[in-house]
C-alpha cells in the first residue's frame, strides 16, 4: 500500500520502527479518548503481533465495553515510542508518570499546546481524534477489525454530537461512510453503548433545567454543589456528559456547568458555545480546549463569580458584534 497522505506516513514509520509502543489519553477520558487510545493499541497489535503495545491511563468502568486499559511496569517499556492522543498538553495525559520514553509523537484534534512531540499530527479542524484515528488506519496498512471500527465510529459519533457540532465537516462524513462500508459494523446497534442512561441521570437533568440561571447577554449557567451530585446519585463528570443535551435554547448562546469537586477541592467546568470562543476564557481559569467546547477547573466562590463575569462579558461582546455586522 503506498501512503499518500504525509503525517500517516511519518506516523506509521514510527509506529513501524519500535517494538514498545504506550499509547495514552486525557484525564477524565470521555469516549473519543477512551476509544482513540483503545483502537489504535487494537489496530497495532493486529497488524503488528510481535510488538509489546499498551493503552494506559485510570480505568472507568462506565467505559468498559471498548476494552480493557493495560497496566504497565515502566521498565518493561523503558525507551518506548509513546503516542498521546486526544491531549494538547502534558499534565493532563493519565497514566506516564515515571515513564521513560524515547519519543513522545502526538495525533490530536485540540488547538495546540505544550505537547510539541517530534512529529505531531495536530489537526483543530477533525470533528474528533476517531476520526484521525480512522483516516489513518484506513490510509495505512494498519489493520482494522468489527470491534475496532465500532469503537472509532463511537468516538466520532460522541465528540462530534451526533455530528451537530460545526466541526463536523464533508470530510468527516467520508471518513464515516469509508468505515462503516469497508468493516460493516452494525452502527445502530452500537448507540445503546453511547446514549443508555439511569433514571437518575434523567432527574438529575430536569434539575438542571429548572435551575438554570440565564443572564440577559445570554450566558447559562448553574454551579451544582456535591450535595446535589450525592441527591441524584450521579458523579462529577455526569454535567459534562449532559451539557450537550443543553444546545439550542433560544435565550443561550454559551453555557456553563460548576461542579464542586469535594475530593479535589475544586470546582469541574465545562463550557459550550453556539457562537462566541469560549477555549481563551477557560485557559485564563486553569482549562482549555476547543472553541466551542472547553473546560476549566475554579477553586474558590470568588473564582466561580469572576469566571461567570467574564464569560457573560465574552456574550455581551459577541452579541454587540453581531449586532453591528448586521448595520
Ligand atoms: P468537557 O466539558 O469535560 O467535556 O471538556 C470539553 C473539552 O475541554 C475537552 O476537549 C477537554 O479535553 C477540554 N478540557 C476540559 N477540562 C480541561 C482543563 N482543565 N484543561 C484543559 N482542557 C480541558
Amino acid at each position: 500500500m503506498t501512503i499518500i497522505n504525509n503525517n500517516i506516513k511519518r506516523i506509521y514509520t514510527k509506529i513501524k520502527k519500535y517494538d514498545k509502543i504506550v499509547i495514552a489519553r486525557h484525564v477524565g477520558p470521555d469516549p473519543d479518548a477512551i476509544a482513540s487510545e483503545i483502537a489504535l493499541r487494537d489496530s497495532i497489535r493486529l497488524t503488528f503481533p510481535h510488538k509489546s503495545c499498551a493503552a494506559v491511563g485510570l480505568s472507568v468502568s462506565k467505559f468498559k465495553y471498548y476494552g480493557i486499559l493495560d497496566k504497565i511496569d515502566n521498565e518493561d517499556y523503558a525507551n518506548c515510542l509513546l503516542i498521546v492522543v486526544d491531549v494538547p498538553n502534558l499534565h493532563r495525559v493519565d497514566g506516564i508518570d515515571n515513564l521513560k520514553y524515547a519519543e513522545i509523537l502526538k495525533i490530536d484534534h485540540h488547538p495546540k499546546e505544550d505537547i510539541d512531540g517530534k512529529f505531531d499530527w495536530t489537526d483543530d479542524t477533525a470533528c474528533s481524534t476517531c476520526q484521525m484515528i480512522t483516516e489513518l488506519i484506513l490510509k495505512s496498512p494498519l489493520k482494522m477489525d468489527t470491534k475496532i471500527a465500532g469503537n472509532l465510529y463511537l468516538g466520532i459519533v460522541s465528540d462530534s454530537d451526533r455530528f451537530l457540532l460545526p466541526y463536523t465537516t464533508p470530510k468527516t462524513f467520508k471518513i464515516v461512510e469509508e468505515l462503516i462500508t469497508k468493516s460493516k459494523i452494525d452502527f445502530p446497534k452500537l448507540y445503546n453503548y453511547l446514549y443508555d442512561r439511569s433514571i437518575d441521570e434523567v432527574r438529575f437533568q430536569g434539575f438542571i433545567a429548572m435551575n438554570l440561571k440565564v443572564t440577559e447577554n445570554g450566558l447559562g449557567y448553574l454551579v451544582i454543589p456535591s450535595s446535589i451530585v450525592k441527591k441524584y446519585n450521579v458523579d462529577i463528570a455526569t454535567p459534562s456528559n449532559l451539557i450537550n443535551n443543553f444546545n439550542f435554547i433560544k435565550e443561550v448562546i454559551v453555557w456553563t456547568f460548576i461542579t464542586e469537586d469535594i475530593k479535589n477541592k475544586s470546582y469541574k467546568v465545562s463550557i459550550r458555545s453556539h457562537g462566541p470562543i469560549i477555549n481563551s476564557t477557560a485557559s485564563k481559569y486553569n482549562g482549555g480546549g476547543h472553541k466551542y467546547a472547553s473546560g476549566a477547573r475554579l477553586t474558590s466562590e470568588e473564582e466561580i463569580n469572576k469566571f461567570i463575569h467574564d464569560l457573560d462579558l465574552v456574550c455581551l461582546e459577541y452579541k454587540r458584534a453581531s449586532i453591528s455586522n448586521i448595520d
